[in-house]
């Protein structure tokens, strides 16, 4: 183009997010008149695009727990740097699936990763094929394993060259190429975590006698093959990652589901199963994902959770206008989510069981009504909760949980019971969340009086028929509606800085988090049927909450299990013992740079080049946060000594100190964050070369 040197970028790491800084750097690029030519190095030991949790070539039983109208690559209108006139700059995943010929429902049809890969990998095709001549991409299928700042030189004759010109960088990947750049973006999303002690005392027992130990990570990685069938599995974990395994271990071994009850399956097995004991702190698994006609975004909007309110508890007169503002979660957001989610659970249950209300349920929504104007002039968490001592130093997360009791708790809980007189119908949100809280069970046997087997099926049976219900259908399902906008506005908030930071670690990270998990972010209803089936088959059984792995000291053997039964579980709520020869952690690991254990990201840590994040809490102390230490957006790193890189930069899940809920697609029309980082980042760098 102008005759200068090209330019090198360096992206690490090429799932959707270093896509995403791809593909903006080709539109921005191809808008540019001047400036030097462009080298783009695309470095990932995984296919472009898909990346390593996408790959194309991994079982089309692993499923997405999103929909495909769910994700897209391309900025659209919505997106606040395009406007509102903006062409499409490419296919969302339901555009692209339809012009494959898909035709199932988008809004309602969860597909598998492997379709989710094709369509990034042809997104990545497009991109490449939108290229200007300006722009050259380069792939590497390797790692990086260390990124170095060179020192400036100073050239004579190139006056340019003094020593404030910010300095390349030479980034080494493992197969020995040397790539050096005039800007790096970190891009590297999910990477490996250490294990803790208890985690790698269980890896080194199990190695010692004989059992076998399948640490946290991607499923569609771990060496299942390993388990041999008839082995006794002790499962700890019941989130995402269990779903995928019950997959590998049950369709992946030859097994089939066939249609039973409506709604219900019944599993054939191959005989090449493993037997599985699943457990977990709650002991239940996440509850289903409802099955919408539509975006659960485009459900009735939150009537008290609005910026509106916000704004007014906060003190502002429009959160838009760019103020900042600092509201606490406990204190003042929640109790408008609250609001949000009683009332779309009465309005629901009214509709379709109008029979339970002992009077007029329109009482129970002006109790709502009244609570929230009452609230919205409450300003303080003493206000608020009048129990607490004034100026006592406890802190809000420690004193406020979900469902805790208030003076307004108190009357809303007599509205509560004189209206629904039945406590089966009325909605604890800590029994929804940890239902099996309080409960005890004589037996984990099936057909037992006192048996959790016998409890567990009932309940997988009743959120499976609620999801098939969808949010219309059942009022525990109108409240994932509400959640799931509640954590959009929230997540904006965030990123706005409208949230105090230590509000954003102690009660939205610090409970808020898995309460919504808990309820959003649990698998298809297909996973849930599939377990049930898996139960009534025999494959499946479960251990109870608080579970906890132990020794065997004297393992016995088993006829069908050939390797020697080395550990023992239990839980308090359940007599009785589980044993096994194999454990396998199936919880997803923390995404944390404090724990991050791989080469790249913990040795730029330990050389200083990057650090975590750090949060003041109330009391002046420090605490370490998850993510990098990064400016505001477009997010440059920051070093040890508090310098920001002028030409590094992080987007992915190591931006968890700045935003919150980050491991999920960009989702079309929603000017999501994820694409107007990219932009930023994209922009910076073209501003830099
Ligand atoms: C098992 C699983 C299932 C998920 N399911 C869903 C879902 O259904 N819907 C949804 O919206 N979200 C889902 N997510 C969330 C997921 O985080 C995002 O959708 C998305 O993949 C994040 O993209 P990313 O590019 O930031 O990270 P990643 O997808 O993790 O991509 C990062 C890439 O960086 C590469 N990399 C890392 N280190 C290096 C290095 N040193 N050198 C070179 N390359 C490197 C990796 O190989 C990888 O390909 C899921 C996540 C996981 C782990």
């Amino acid at each position: 183009m102008s005759g200068a040197e090209p330019q090198s970028v360096a992206i690490i790491g090429a799932g959707p997010r270093g896509l995403s800084v791809l593909e903006r750097l080709v539109a921005l690029a191809a808008e540019r008149t001047t400036g030097p030519d462009i080298v783009v190095h695309l470095i990932d030991p995984y296919p472009p695009g898909a990346g390593i949790v996408w790959r194309t070539d991994q079982p089309e039983s692993l499923l997405m727990n999103t929909t495909i109208a769910e994700q897209t690559i391309f900025p659209d209108a919505s997106c606040e740097f395009l406007g509102p006139d903006a062409a499409p700059t490419g296919p969302s995943m339901a555009e692209w699936y339809r012009s494959q010929g898909g035709t199932e429902p988008v809004d309602a049809t969860f597909p598998s990763r492997s379709l989710y890969g094709r369509y990034l990998r042809d997104a990545y095709a497009l991109i490449s094929d939108r290229a200007p001549d300006s722009v050259e991409i380069v792939e590497h299928p390797t790692r990086v394993e260390s990124v170095i700042d060179l020192p400036p030189v100073e050239v004579p004759g190139h006056a340019e060259q003094t020593p404030d010109t910010p300095p390349a960088q030479v980034v080494r990947c493992e197969d020995g190429t040397t790539i050096v750049a005039a800007a790096v973006v970190l891009a590297v999303g999910h990477i490996p975590s250490a294990q803790n002690e208890e985690r790698a005392r269980l890896a080194a027992y199990a190695h010692r006698t004989g059992g076998l130990y399948l640490p946290q990570g991607l499923p569609a990685e771990a060496p299942v093959a390993e388990v041999r069938p008839g082995s006794r599995v002790i499962v700890r974990g019941m989130g995402l990652n269990y779903f995928d395994l019950q997959t590998l271990f049950t369709h992946e071994r030859g097994g089939r589901y066939v249609p039973d009850a409506p709604g219900e399956l019944r599993y054939l097995p191959s005989g090449a199963e493993p037997c599985l004991f699943l457990g977990s702190r709650r002991g239940i698994p996440y509850r289903s994902k409802p099955i919408t006609r539509e975006h659960p975004r485009s459900f009735e909007p939150l009537r008290f959770f609005t910026k509106e309110n916000i704004a007014l508890l906060a003190n502002l007169d429009d959160l838009d206008e760019g103020h900042r503002a600092h509201a606490r979660f406990n204190d003042q957001l929640w109790p408008l989510i609250l609001a949000d989610l009683r009332f779309a659970y009465y309005r629901t249950l009214s509709r379709l069981r109008p029979e339970v209300f002992d009077g007029d349920p329109g009482q129970l929504r002006e109790a709502i009504v009244e609570a929230v104007s009452r609230h919205l002039t409450r300003r303080t968490w003493q206000e608020t909760h009048p129990d607490a001592e004034a100026g006592s130093a406890q802190h809000p997360s420690e004193a406020a949980r979900p469902g805790r009791v208030t003076h307004e708790a108190l009357a809303w809980a007599e509205i509560e019971e004189t209206l629904v007189p039945d406590p089966a119908h009325r909605k604890s949100l800590h029994q929804l969340l940890n239902p099996l809280d309080g409960l005890e069970f004589s037996s984990r046997e099936p057909g037992v009086p006192g048996s959790l087997h016998d409890w567990m099926v009932d309940f997988l049976r009743t959120d499976l028929h609620s999801s098939l219900a969808g949010p219309e259908g059942s009022p525990e399902k109108a409240l994932f509606t509400v959640l799931w906008q509640a954590r959009l506005l929230l997540k904006e908030l965030i990123v706005a800085g409208h949230i105090d930071p230590v509000s954003v670690d102690m009660e939205i990270c610090g409970w808020f988090e898995n309460f919504v998990s808990g309820i959003c972010d649990g698998p298809p209803p297909q996973r849930i049927a599939e377990l049930l089936a898996l139960a009534e088959a025999g494959i499946v059984r479960f251990i109870g909450p608080n579970m906890r792995i132990d020794a065997n000291e004297e393992p016995e053997s088993i006829a069908e299990d050939t390797l020697p039964q080395v550990f023992r579980v239990t839980s308090a709520a359940v007599s009785g013992e589980i044993t096994g020869s194999v454990v396998i952690d199936a919880a997803s690991p923390t995404n944390s740079v404090t724990r991050a254990a791989d080469v790249l990201i913990n040795g730029m840590l330990e050389r200083g080049q990057l650090a975590a994040a750090r949060l003041t809490l109330d009391d002046g102390r420090q605490t370490m946060l998850n993510g990098l230490a990064v400016t505001p957006r477009p997010y440059r790193t920051i070093d040890a000594e508090g310098n920001p890189h002028p030409r590094r930069f992080a987007l992915s899940l190591q931006l968890s100190s700045v935003q919150w809920g980050l491991a999920i697609a960009a989702n079309p029309n929603s000017n999501a964050t994820t694409l107007c980082d990219s932009h930023a980042a994209a922009e910076a760098i073209l501003d830099l070369i």
